[in-house]
């Protein structure tokens, strides 16, 4: 029987690239995601992977959403944390609701999928759990003081979990992506872009598929030495 992977925003950007990764790789894939239907709906059509709404800063509604997938398709193995917000402005612009909602959804959601599914891997002795993280939580970012502490407190995450999984079987790792071509990223003004462009040593913005190899990488049985790190994939931008 293959094994069950639940990937938040799973259905579009570096979410959809990692859901069809694991499956390729023999998984069988949940992809979470918040409200767009229609990118859902088309996502499942195309690609086969049952789609599931949950918002991931909301603590019940994951505890709930994990237990149907686990009633649907089976006990939950692997944990992608991947879905993410922003609501960039210079702090003193930034209002009390942009820096809750990215800490409640990008932060939050990291703890709530944990916390619904990592008692299962470890009564089961073995777990993936995966935290997309960001360049901008390594290295800071001009506008984004709530997404940058949000981040960072993802690689802190990732490393406490890592320690209280470690001898369960139940291996916990971040990737921190630089910029990649998805709708996150076509939100950025065209001449900020360039200037970002400019500053990456390979010349070009990531694709999803590159940060997806590394979440399969992670998910692997190969990568059970792997706990506790957290793999830089930006094209040499931050030399971390
Ligand atoms: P996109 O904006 O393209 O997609 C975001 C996904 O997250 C969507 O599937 C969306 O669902 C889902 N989502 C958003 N909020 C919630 C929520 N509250 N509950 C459940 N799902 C939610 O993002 P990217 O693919 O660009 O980014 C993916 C991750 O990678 C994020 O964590 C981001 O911070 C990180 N990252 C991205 C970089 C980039 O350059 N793109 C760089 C570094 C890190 P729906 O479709 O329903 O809206």
């Amino acid at each position: 029987m293959s094994r069950i992977a639940i990937v938040t925003g799973g259905t579009r950007g570096i979410g959809e690239a990692i859901s069809v990764a694991l499956k390729d790789q023999g998984f069988t894939v949940a992809a979470n995601y918040a409200g767009n239907e229609n990118r859902a709906k088309e996502f499942t059509d195309r690609t086969g992977i049952a789609a599931y709404k949950w918002d991931v800063g909301d603590h019940e509604a994951c505890l709930t959403g994990c237990e149907q997938v686990a009633e649907e398709l089976g006990a939950v193995d692997v944990v992608v944390n991947n879905a993410g917000i922003t609501r960039d402005g210079t702090l003193h612009r930034m209002s009390y609701d942009d820096w809750h909602e990215v800490m409640r959804v990008n932060l939050g959601g990291c703890f709530n999928m944990s916390k619904a599914c990592f008692p299962g891997m470890r009564e089961r002795q073995w777990g993936r759990i995966v935290n997309i993280g960001s360049i901008n939580g390594q290295a800071g970012q001009y506008g984004q003081v709530n997404y940058a502490a949000a981040k960072s407190g993802i690689h802190g995450f990732t490393k406490a979990l890592a320690q209280e999984g470690a001898k369960f079987g139940v291996t916990v790792n971040a990737i921190a992506p630089g910029y990649i071509d998805t709708d996150m990223v076509a939100a950025v003004p065209e001449p900020v872009l360039e200037k970002i462009v400019a500053k990456i040593p390979v010349g070009r913005l990531g694709q999803a598929e590159e940060i997806a190899r590394g979440v399969a990488f992670l998910c692997s049985e190969n990568a059970a030495f792997v706990t506790g790190s957290t793999m830089s994939i930006n094209g040499g931008q931050h030399m971390y």
